[in-house]
């Protein structure tokens, strides 16, 4: 049987170890035939991602800082010269001062909301054009949101904030892009443990409830967003644009704790 990403180039970026939710959805398009670039953010991580991404025969792993926009730059350019064009890109990023990851959102600071919208949401914008100058012929791009972004949760603060504003981004870019083929989606996955969500105070609480209360009764893995993602950066969703696309078990439909949960 033909692979589903046979003859596909994409850029991976946002693995920082083996348990973030980058590195799910980059073996799921590997095992389907994709060819990978990954980046990483700075020398510590790139320890870590190097062997990863050589494990998966990625041609090029390139360092990328999105608050350093030389960096981004010099990115698409090794891209350019390597490939020629690009199908598909992974926007796996996210980051707020942890300081701010518990207590009240109200008492966000000026500077940090500024950071974590930079390194969370406008990243994404400033990702997206530069990925569509090399898919003239279409392709597709998909980001990692949360549903803090339209419903409180505790401790998620300014997160939230920016995932709704990234959300908002990508429709808008779906928008823009898609005279030219060119697909965004987001795929709003259900907590899982990785560096990132270790952030959020009381992690392991939000973690346990949705795991009760989910219909599925349990959390997700990063393979299963790497199974939805593989659908997304794929043919086989080719009708799809400016989704957001939910890996949580079903959380987001539930309304009020289920009561077989509440007794054990
Ligand atoms: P992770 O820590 O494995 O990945 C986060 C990545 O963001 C890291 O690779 C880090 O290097 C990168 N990053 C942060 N600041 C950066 C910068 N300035 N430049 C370049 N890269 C930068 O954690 P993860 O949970 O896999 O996170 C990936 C995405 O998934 C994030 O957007 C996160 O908000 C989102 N998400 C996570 C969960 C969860 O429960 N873990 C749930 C829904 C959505």
């Amino acid at each position: 049987m033909q692979q589903l990403m046979q003859g596909k180039r994409g850029l991976i970026m946002g693995v920082a170890n083996d348990h973030s939710i980058a590195w799910g959805i980059a073996k799921a398009l590997a095992a389907q035939g994709a060819e990978l670039a990954f980046t990483y953010q700075g020398d510590a991580l790139g320890k870590r991602v190097k062997p990863l991404a050589q494990s998966l025969n990625a041609e090029l792993v390139l360092p990328c800082d999105v608050e350093d926009i030389g960096s981004v730059d010099a990115l698409f350019e090794a891209v350019r010269e390597k490939w020629g064009g690009l199908d598909f890109l992974v926007h796996a990023i996210g980051f707020s001062d942890k300081n701010e990851l518990k207590g009240r959102y109200a008492d966000t600071t000026r500077e940090n909301f500024s950071r974590t919208m930079v390194i969370s949401c406008f990243s994404f914008t400033e990702l997206c054009k530069r990925a569509a100058l090399l898919m003239p012929q279409g392709g597709s791009i998909v980001t990692l949101t949360y549903g803090g972004s339209t419903r409180v949760m505790p401790n998620y603060n300014v997160m939230g904030v920016a995932k709704a504003a990234l959300e908002a981004s990508m429709r808008y870019l779906a928008s823009d892009f898609g005279p030219q083929g060119v697909r965004v989606n987001a795929i709003s996955a259900g907590p899982i443990r990785t560096l990132a969500g270790a952030g959020i105070a009381d992690a392991r609480q939000m973690f346990n409830y949705q795991q009760r209360h989910a219909p599925l009764r349990r959390t997700v893995t990063i393979d299963e967003v790497g199974g939805s993602a593989l659908y997304l950066l794929s043919d086989l969703s080719s009708g799809v644009t400016g989704e957001i696309h939910f890996v949580d078990s079903g959380y987001n439909i539930i309304s009020m704790p289920q009561p077989d949960a509440l007794k054990t």
